[in-house]
């Protein structure tokens, strides 16, 4: 019984200026449907593509991290096939041999290999109006995308669980953002098709799922499919799949082809390329921190332990880069890694959002924790103020402004709670210390629990014994 076994690949739009064989802009934001296209990335005959430099210095830096042997030569092959996302009717991309193989990446205790690492273009994108790929209506094709640098990342097939491949995808994510060949907020895409079988059966693929939550659902949908269909004793064929994330389900798209089937042959179009140990050591030399060196880095600089250290560096690079600003402008290490990981993740968490588009900024966030340190607000006010400074942006201090419950005039609230309470305070007053507590709880209600027990206690004692001395 050779249980589940899950294999993936991963596409990463890489960040780079330019398309990967034309001049072509690679930031799509705010670009019209076919704005960033030309005749080398529709494809034109005669039209002739210029390697993009960079997009394989990108490729190295991916094949580096992981621990992958980088080829000594590159050169590009042409997938051929026929589908309206591309226009010249073959994908350039890296077959026979890929720029970067045989690395690893650890997520828990498992080791996942990596197979390969290869630079292609990205086909067209397609939409589908009124349906999805099994049903549409009809079809639009933008091209911007078409001929965009890619890296693909493929895995061995040594995931178990759908819920290790979502945990490589966050580390590879991290990973990824670190090293800079990645920037979503560009609307940039990672994508990813899943190959999933059971106990040494054929595999199903599962592709283009969009999202890591999704990657997860259409894993354990399809170990519930295929186990049903071996109870009914109907074999799994090989086939490729698609995830619909509406009902949570993969569809079949078609009975998968074969690799050999796409007949790649050498691109006679492009030279082939020499990789220098010299080039691999200058981009060895100037890789940026990773992921793991910085959570030691946390754990050294800001005595961090190293659980709170890794959430903040794989949950997303940004949210690492914003609390080292908050420690640069606030020297409390732990006292801001609190209050991120209690309270701004969960609010963040809770609205979907990632910091990098959300309104949370260090100066206004820095200012919160000030406010609480000082004894302007309480701790407990604060875990609600933060709620609504995620979701408007707006300073705390403006938002204590605003909010009547932000500053609560304890005295008066006492004063009142006092009058209101006159048999508690005379007790009190003939040496019954439960009519303290008895108080301390009134005020404590009348202020919606927002007042801390500890200023209470003080503003009560003080206006006790000023009326005592009446
Ligand atoms: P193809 O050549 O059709 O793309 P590959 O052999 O390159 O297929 O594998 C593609 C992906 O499928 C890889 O991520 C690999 O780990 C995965 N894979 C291969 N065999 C299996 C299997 N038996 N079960 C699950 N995944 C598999
Ligand atoms: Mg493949």
């Amino acid at each position: 019984m050779a249980g589940v076994m899950i294999g993936i690949e991963v596409h990463c739009q890489l960040n780079t200026e330019s398309k990967l064989f034309c001049s072509n802009s690679n930031d799509m934001r705010n670009k019209k449907p076919n704005e960033s296209v030309c005749p080398i990335c529709l494809g034109y005959p005669g039209s002739k593509p210029v390697i993009n430099k960079h997009a394989i210095e990108l490729g190295m830096r991916i094949g580096l991290a992981l621990d992958c042997k980088i080829a000594d030569s590159m050169f590009f092959s042409r997938k051929t096939y026929f589908y309206p996302d591309m226009s010249k009717s073959y994908q350039i991309t890296q077959y026979e041999v890929p720029l970067a193989t045989e690395g690893y990446l650890t997520v828990g205790d498992t080791k996942i290999r990596i197979r390969r690492v290869h630079i292609e273009e990205d086909p067209a994108k397609l939409m589908h109006v009124g349906g999805d790929i099994t049903n549409a209506e009809y079809v639009l094709i933008d091209y911007n995308r078409s001929g965009v640098a890619l890296a693909e990342i493929v895995t061995e097939p040594d995931f178990t669980t759908p819920k290790q491949v979502h945990q490589f995808l966050d580390n590879l994510l991290s990973i990824l953002e670190h090293l800079g060949v990645y920037d979503s907020s560009k609307e940039a895409t990672l994508r990813c098709d899943a190959n999933i079988s059971l106990d040494g059966g054929e595999r199903v693929e599962v592709k283009n799922i969009t999202g890591f939550e999704n990657v997860e659902k259409a894993l354990n949908f399809e170990i519930i499919r295929q186990n049903g269909m071996k109870r009914m004793e109907v074999k799994v064929e090989r086939e490729t799949r698609h995830f619909d994330s509406d009902s949570n389900t993969t569809k079949s798209l078609r009975k998968k082809e074969y690799e050999e089937d796409y007949g790649y042959i050498f691109d006679p179009d492009l030279p082939v390329i020499k990789i220098s140990k010299e080039w691999v050591s200058s981009i060895k030399k100037n890789m940026p921190e990773l992921p793991d060196q910085r959570v030691k880095r946390f754990v050294k600089q800001y005595a961090l332990d190293e659980y709170t250290a890794s959430v903040l560096i794989y949950a997303d690079k940004n949210l690492a880069d914003f609390y080292e600003e908050c420690c640069r402008n606030y020297n409390k290490p732990q006292t801001v890694a609190n209050w991120m990981m209690n309270y701004l993740l969960k609010s963040l968490n809770w609205r979907s959002e990632r910091i990098k588009n959300s309104k949370v900024r260090v100066g206004t966030f820095v200012e919160l924790l000030t406010l609480i340190e000082n004894g302007t607000i309480t701790e407990r006010y604060a875990k609600e103020l933060i709620k609504e400074y995620v979701d408007t942006g707006i300073s705390p201090k403006e938002l204590m402004k605003k909010s009547s419950s932000g500053k609560i005039d304890l005295d008066a609230v006492v004063k009142k709670v006092l009058e209101e309470n006159k048999k508690a305070v005379d007790e009190y007053r003939s040496g019954k210390q439960e009519a303290l507590k008895f108080l301390l709880g009134r005020v404590l209600v009348a202020t919606n629990k927002q007042a801390d027990p500890k200023l209470i206690n003080e503003a009560l004692l003080k206006q006790l014994g000023a009326s005592i001395a009446q």
